[in-house]
Formats: structure tokens, C-alpha cells, sequence
């Protein structure tokens, strides 16, 4: 069982190509200006069996999926789910569609993750991801890269595959940021790593067409 804060296919702007993307629930890293508060809470979320997950991810595949994200929320968290996920996705993945990628978002930065490398669990998930992006949010690091929140953090691949897919992101800067809007129910995704001011200019924009946002995932709710 994992815990997700939510997942969404198809996703073209957290990894190349069409993604699933897994939000996985709980993070105590507490990034300042972090806009993923919601997902920090470890008991909220839902729960969610491997099977399913899998099942989702050969789904998407045979729809055409060219990769999975995992990001969170603080995936190494729930590391023994993460690693049990990672090795089922990528057995499917050699099976039904080679050329597509897993890549893990951490808040840990490098040396951290070497750290917890001495978990079995976070070896399995190291060793069984095509490309990691490392670091915490830190909002005085404005960046361009490429899926990146703050200039910090690294864009690291990790196996043959992973270089082929990501070596050309590396330092790649687009010009605009790549986000995606999906409207559930009576809640507004934004998907993607907005640059700073966007998300500001994003509420003004919606004050000025009359829409108030409630509550945002980018601010501290009145429990915390
Ligand atoms: S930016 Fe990521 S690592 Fe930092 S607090 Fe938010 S969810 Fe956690």
C-alpha cells in the first residue's frame, strides 16, 4: 500500500514525453514557499495498493505512456512502498514499453541520498529509476531549468536509458515554464513547477475575472 496525494495521466510537463504522474502523501521537509503544502500531512491522502498502481501504469502504457513520475509530497518517505512500486513499474515497463522512463523527484539533496542509500529500501528505489531531481525548494534560487523549482536542484540520470532521455534537459531553459491545468470537480490543478510570481499572478488574474481561490496548496490552511 502506498499513500498518494493524488495521480493524473496524461502529464506532458514533469518529465519528457506523456506521463503518469504519482503525487505520493507526506513530507516533513518543509520547504519555505513550498506549493505542494497539501501533500505534507502523512495521514491524509489515500492509500493506495501496489496492485492497482500497477495496473494504472500497464494501462497507460499500452495508451501510449512514455514515462512515470513519482514526486510528493517526499516519496523516500514511504521508501520500502516507493522501492516495491519502482521494481513492479519497471518489470512492466521492460515488458510492454523499453523506451520509457521512471524518474524520481526528492527533496533530499545528493549527499543525503547516499546517506539513506544505506536503507535497502532507497538502494532498491536508486537503483531502479532512470533519472532523479534532487534538492529541496528554495525560494531565493530563482530558476529557468527545465522542471526544476530552484537552481539548486540537479537533474540526474541514472541509467543508459535515463542519459538518452535526459542528458539534452540537463541545462535545457525553455522559455516559459511548462504547467498544465486540469479542473476536478470543485478544485483547479495546476501541474508542473511554476516560476516565481506565477502563481500570484495566477490568483489577480482570476480576482480580476471575478473567481476567488479558496484554498491553495501554496499557503498554510487555518489548522497549519
Ligand atoms: S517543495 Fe517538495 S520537498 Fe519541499 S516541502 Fe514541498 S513537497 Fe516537500
Amino acid at each position: 500500500m502506498i499513500r498518494l496525494a493524488r495521480a493524473h495521466f496524461p502529464v506532458t510537463v514533469l518529465g519528457p514525453g506523456t506521463r503518469l504522474v504519482l503525487w505520493t502523501q507526506g513530507c516533513s521537509l518543509a520547504c519555505r514557499g513550498c506549493m505542494s503544502r497539501d501533500t505534507w500531512d502523512p495521514d491524509a491522502g489515500t492509500p493506495v495498493p501496489l496492485e492497482s498502481l500497477t495496473a494504472v501504469w500497464r494501462d497507460v502504457l499500452a495508451a501510449g505512456a512514455t514515462g512515470l513520475t513519482i514526486s510528493g509530497g517526499e516519496p523516500l518517505e514511504q521508501a520500502r512502498a516507493v522501492a516495491e512500486l519502482v521494481d513492479a513499474a519497471g518489470a512492466e515497463r521492460d515488458r510492454l514499453a523499453p523506451g520509457a522512463d521512471i524518474l524520481l523527484y526528492t527533496g533530499h539533496e545528493p549527499a543525503e541520498i547516499t546517506e539513506r542509500a544505506a536503507d535497502p529500501a532507497v538502494a532498491r528505489i536508486l537503483a531502479g529509476v532512470d533519472a532523479l531531481i534532487t534538492g529541496r525548494y528554495r525560494a531565493g534560487l530563482e530558476t529557468s531549468l527545465i522542471w526544476r523549482g530552484s537552481a539548486n536542484q540537479l537533474l540526474l540520470p541514472r541509467t543508459a536509458l535515463g542519459h538518452r532521455r535526459y542528458a539534452r534537459y540537463i541545462d535545457h531553459r525553455p522559455a516559459r515554464a511548462p504547467v498544465q491545468v486540469r479542473v476536478e470537480h470543485d478544485a483547479v490543478l495546476l501541474i508542473g513547477v511554476p516560476r516565481r510570481g506565477m502563481l500570484t499572478a495566477l490568483e489577480r488574474e482570476l480576482v480580476g475575472r471575478g473567481i476567488t481561490a479558496g484554498e491553495v496548496s501554496w499557503r498554510p490552511t487555518a489548522a497549519g
